[in-house]
């Protein structure tokens, strides 16, 4: 069987998630190259801009250039392999392809929009992911541990471009010097790997009704099952699940 390409996947739903919601009509796909790897756990996602050239005293502005198929690229969108798991919370993976397109400037000019983390950034990428939906966009797949998946990352030659936004914390970093290059397709690389030797460890937590419920990180607090009640219910709360994983 075939493996399912997951930078096209991806690819495909950011061009039509650029097409359909007005709020990214500034957004110009053939811009971005889209990448998807494993990626620590609690990182879903990260969008590097090859023109945030953020000088600072004593630094040169630093900036990347990268060329793919004759396209001139000014961002790198890095997803997490692990939103394609079925174990993924269903809204993750669509939120986190919004939430790194809304982090693409205005001018979409390979500059990173000044906007900070937080409850309103998030509140405007809940609004992207439902206006897309509601629009006829489609979710982003998932896939059962055996599925097949093709990923692509950039070969390990430093990494292009300067600034590095992270969901949680946006870090501006200055990249050394001998880090400021030309790009081409020649830098990307792709593998075909089986899912489940990509993901972390999961968590699998049953409810009083029976549903299952997995996920990568330990429950912190109290959780009800969703599937019984929108909001939560301590009739419905989730514990441990003891049989074995299948
Ligand atoms: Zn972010
Ligand atoms: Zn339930």
């Amino acid at each position: 069987m075939d493996a399912h390409h997951l930078p096209n996947i991806f690819s495909s739903i950011v061009s039509t998630a650029c097409r359909v919601v007005p709020d990214l009509a500034h957004v110009d796909p053939s811009r971005i190259l889209v990448c998807v790897r494993k990626l620590p756990p609690t990182r879903l996602g990260e969008t590097l801009g090859l023109r945030q050239a953020k000088a600072r005293r004593g630094h040169d502005p630093v900036f990347s250039t990268m060329s793919v198929g004759g396209r001139e690229i000014l961002y790198v969108i890095t997803f997490n392999v692990s939103l394609v798991s079925t174990a993924a919370p269903s809204r993750q993976a669509l939120e986190t392809v919004m939430h790194e397109l809304w982090h693409i400037a205005e001018e979409c000019d390979g500059t990173i929009r000044p906007a900070r983390h937080g409850k309103g950034f998030n509140a405007t990428v809940a609004e992207l992911h439902d206006i897309y939906l509601s629009v006829g966009g489609r979710p982003v797949p998932t896939f059962e541990p055996h599925a097949r998946v093709r990923l692509r990352h950039l070969r390990g030659k430093g990494r292009p471009g300067v600034l590095s936004v992270r969901r949680g914390l946006s870090i501006a970093a200055t990249v050394p010097k001998a880090w400021k290059q030309a790009w081409t397709e020649d830098d990307m690389r792709e593998r075909t790997a089986v899912l489940s030797k990509l993901l972390p460890p999961s968590f699998s937590y049953v409810c009083p009704h029976g549903h299952e419920v997995v996920r990568f990180r330990k429950l912190s607090k109290a959780s009800s099952c969703a599937a019984c009640s929108k909001t939560f219910d301590r009739r419905f709360l989730l514990s441990p699940n003891k049989k074995t994983p299948t």
